[in-house]
């Protein structure tokens, strides 16, 4: 499995993965583990082309963006940051952008990581286009309204602080300490290699 790019970088749904528990990243690229493909994947790729059609259809004026255009699965990359990505959707006109991912489930319960993730391909983006980028936006298929994730120069330097420590993570041979809780681990694809978690 080839997961660092020619110059080292990351990809950022490993630092997705690193907020749900700090093993998994360990256990990819330190272990060089890497479970089969679950089932989820091939739905995700079903899920992701129903939304190209779903997004068309959305109203974005109220965010400035009053005839938008659409690029969709958009790679991205950062030598600044040392992450690589493919962002689901960059929303964009003349003056503006607006990375965007899509979630198949409720805008409620939006986790950690993804909301990182799409923080990461913010900055990314801004730093591609050379122009500031002030929010992404989080879309679902089962609901009309957006989860909106504001850039600023606090949550920034926050995110830095998160890289940093994901990138000592798997610098290491240390397997690192994990909180995460009999639900989460319930559905790790990792379970059988967590001795202390079966
Ligand atoms: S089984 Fe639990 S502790 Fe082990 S990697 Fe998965 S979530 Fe983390």
């Amino acid at each position: 499995m080839i997961v660092f790019d020619s110059d080292s970088s990351i990809p950022v749904s490993l630092l997705r993965q690193f907020c749900f528990c700090p093993r998994i990243p360990y256990f990819s690229l330190v272990r060089g583990i890497s479970p089969s493909n679950p089932g989820w994947v091939e739905d995700g790729i079903i899920f992701h082309d129903k939304t190209k059609y779903l997004i068309k259809r959305r109203k974005f004026e109220r965010y400035g963006i009053m005839e938008p255009k659409f690029k969709f699965s958009v790679y991205l990359k950062s030598s600044n940051l040392g992450l690589h990505g493919i962002c689901d959707a960059i929303i964009y006109d003349e003056e503006r952008i607006i990375p965007c991912e899509f979630k198949s489930g409720s805008l409620k319960n939006i986790s950690i990581g993804a909301k990182v993730q799409l923080y990461a391909y913010c900055i990314m983006a801004s730093e591609k286009h050379k122009i500031p980028i002030t929010k992404g936006i989080i879309l679902s298929e089962k609901s009309d309204n957006f989860y909106v994730l504001e850039i600023n120069k606090e949550r920034t330097e926050k995110f830095k602080l998160l890289l940093d420590k994901f990138k000592n993570s798997i610098f290491t041979d240390q397997i690192p300490h994990s909180s995460s809780s009999e639900r989460q681990c319930s559905q790790c694809e990792y379970l059988n290699f967590c001795s202390d978690r079966m």
